[in-house]
């Protein structure tokens, strides 16, 4: 970004006020902001009541070595206890935790007792292994319920785990086994995915060939898909159904220190070599506690909640495993693909299980606008009361037709900004408290402090851009990247003194909520404007022709930049129409103004992404600027840039 703060192009006046059933009932009220900002240590400290602790804490924040936290720090606990046994003492072992819902139909409902059993069973099987406290545990599954009784298990006896998305080579995974010296691998033979068994074990077999993982001793294979020809290597490889199934289902967890170690994440590497974040545990679970609660309103009674993310993502982690767990609720958790065996999937789920709460990403979003209207409108999705979204600006056309479509026009949508480093929900409208404004996440929850900052660290004023700022700690943050506190220290504590630098541009509007712009590395330099990726975006997908943008700034001799937008149409428009083009330049000039007019707009099938739906648009510009394509593994399917490279031609043409 230049020394101009970002512009401020997109007007959106659309509003929607909290429905007053909702807003009477609602789980947290506005009264939260105002004893947080009194009083925002008492705060946390008061959430952290939510948790059942062996040891209470006495002292909330140490921040005596910044930016290295502790938050109740004499505090103990156990995580896994909190999520599972303390529901069954309380008298809900026959709730159901998890309804499970496999990708070729197949369905298992497990209660809390049930899941206790399961976890505890797993947990001495651990144990049986050689796991001791300290000792970490790689787990590579599909989303079957097996992936967070692992997760638990490792909780429960203070082995932090490191899940690697099921989708990640071999190559991703050995890198992640050997950075964090893992010493047993969780996997399955495989996993089903768009209707077919896709293998795992194979890749983890290869991972193990791989210098710096000759410390795994074990290998615990979870039969899930029953493929006949699978390699095993004796005294390392076991079946879960042999061993897990053996151990007894009693096991005592013992408490923890509050900063002992929870887990190990690695970032989704949209912007380069992914890091590993360090989560610890009595902090972690008491924010991501609370903002399931207050985001969400969850009433564990009543309540059928479900998060679409993988678990291998850290939505999965906060908002499938200890987020709705720690808080007694039913869950739904979907092995599969939107759009397997029919694109009506998802929503035939929210249908069977009465769904209430949906929490999923734009990318999703998008997909079921381009795949069309009519079919959501073919299921009964009266349950749902709150909609959710998070991993990427949400377009505002798009969070208007998740509204419409899927909400019945009816249900608050909350936008939700936060990453893997901050563990937890940051930024989010309150459901009965918030006045929503399509494509902004507006406020900072009660008891975190957030901003938009300028080059020199100064706060912009309402209606200006720059970047987004955290200006205190909270008790969810990541504590070091894992292994190289001095990457920790130069990625978020370095740009500005005393405040969390997140990597993403936001602005603020003239109420002061805040819109994230995207990544201040795609920030766009037009002839001296700094221009968001994000803006563009939205004002293409408002063109009812357009389903879904990827803007990208290319170099150019004129304007330092040019802007050169990538767009998939919907459903029926036609790629080949005369005069398409120009249509869309000139819809963006008159939304956002002629400085941001594309210069180049390219129709394409596809847009690369990351394994987790985000757009990757370093690989774009390197297209856009004929270079070599940068690192690409990360991306779930290569050929599309291809495709797109193959179709660049076109593009030049509308030069
Ligand atoms: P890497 O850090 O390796 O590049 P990543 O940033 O994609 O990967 P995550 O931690 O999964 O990894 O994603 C966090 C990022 O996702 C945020 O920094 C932001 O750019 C984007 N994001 C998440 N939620 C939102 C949201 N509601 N609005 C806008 N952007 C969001
Ligand atoms: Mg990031």
């Amino acid at each position: 970004m230049s020394n101009e703060s970002l512009a401020n192009l997109l007007k959106e006046e659309r509003r929607f006020a909290p429905p007053a059933g909702l807003a009477a009932e609602a789980n947290v009220t506005a009264e939260a902001y105002e004893r947080a900002k009194a009083d925002r240590l008492g705060f946390w400290a008061e959430q952290a009541r939510r948790l059942s602790w062996e040891t209470e804490p006495t002292e909330t924040l140490d921040w005596s070595n910044p930016p290295f936290a502790k938050w109740f720090a004499d505090g103990r606990l156990n995580v896994a206890y909190n999520c599972v046994d303390r529901h069954v003492e309380n008298g809900l072992g026959d709730r159901v935790a998890i309804h499970f819902e496999g990708e070729p139909g197949d369905t298992r409902s497990i209660t809390y007792a049930e899941l206790q059993r399961e976890v505890s069973k797993a947990a001495n099987a651990l144990i049986e292994l050689g796991v001791q406290a300290g000792d970490r545990v790689a787990i590579y599954l599909p989303m079957i319920p097996e992936a967070v009784v692992s997760m638990l298990a490792c909780a429960r006896i203070g082995a932090p785990h490191s899940l690697v998305f099921g989708g990640f080579s071999a190559d991703a995974l050995a890198t992640r086994i050997k950075d964090a010296d893992a010493r047993v691998v969780i996997t399955a033979d495989g996993g089903y995915r768009r209707g077919k068994p896709s293998a795992l074990k194979p890749a983890v077999d290869e991972a193990l060939t791989r210098p710096g993982t000759e410390n795994v001793r074990s290998v615990l294979v979870v039969r899930r898909t029953g493929q006949e020809d699978i390699a095993w290597s004796e005294g390392r490889d076991v079946w879960w159904h042999d061993l897990v199934e053996a151990q007894s289902d009693q096991h005592t967890p013992q408490a923890f220190d509050a900063e002992h170690p929870l887990f190990i994440l690695y970032t989704s590497g949209t912007t380069g070599k992914p890091k590993g974040i360090l989560h610890t545990t009595g902090g972690y679970l008491t924010q991501i506690s609370y903002t399931h609660h207050a985001v969400f309103d969850l009433k564990p009674e009543t309540d059928v909640f479900w998060c679409t993310a993988d678990v291998g993502w850290v939505t999965g982690h906060s908002y499938i495993v200890y987020g709705p767990l720690s808080n007694g609720a039913t869950e739904v958790l979907y092995e599969g693909t939107p759009d397997s065996p029919h694109q009506g999937r998802w929503w035939e789920i929210v249908q069977k299980y009465g769904v209430t709460i949906l929490y999923t990403a734009p990318t999703a979003i998008r997909a079921a606008m381009k795949w069309g209207d009519d079919i959501p409108a073919k299921f009964d999705l009266s349950s749902l009361r709150i909609l959710g979204s998070v991993g990427e600006p949400i377009n505002p056309e798009a969070w208007v037709w998740y509204r419409k479509h899927i909400g019945a026009d009816r249900t608050p949508v909350v936008d939700t900004w936060w990453q893997t480093e901050t563990g937890g929900i940051m930024i989010s409208p309150l459901p009965g408290v918030t006045e929503t404004k399509p494509g902004s996440a507006q406020v900072p929850l009660p008891g975190i402090a957030a901003t938009v900052v300028d080059d020199d660290a100064r706060e912009v004023a309402n209606g200006s851009g720059g970047y987004l700022v955290l200006t205190e700690p909270w008790p969810s943050m990541l504590r070091t990247i894992w292994g190289d506190d001095q990457r920790y220290l130069d990625t978020y504590w370095s740009r500005f003194e005393h405040k969390y630098f997140a990597g993403d541009g936001a602005k603020k509007d003239d109420d002061g909520d805040i819109w994230l712009l995207g990544r201040v590395d795609d920030v766009m330099l037009v002839s001296g404007h700094n221009i968001s990726t994000t803006e563009v975006e939205s004002a293409l997908v408002s063109h009812p022709k357009v389903a879904e943008a990827a803007v990208v700034g290319a170099t150019d001799p004129q304007t330092t930049q040019a802007i050169c937008a990538f767009v998939i149409l919907r459903g029926d428009a036609d790629a080949h129409e005369e005069g398409l083009v120009e249509e869309l330049r000139a819809h963006v000039g008159k939304q956002l103004g002629p400085i941001a007019k594309p210069k180049r707009i390219l129709p394409v099938a596809e847009l690369p992404k990351t394994r987790s739906g985000k757009i990757m648009r370093r690989l774009l510009r390197d297209v856009a600027e004929n270079r070599t394509l940068g690192d690409v593994t990360t991306l779930t399917d290569s050929s599309v840039m291809t495709l797109i490279q193959s179709q660049l031609p076109t593009a030049s043409s509308e030069d």
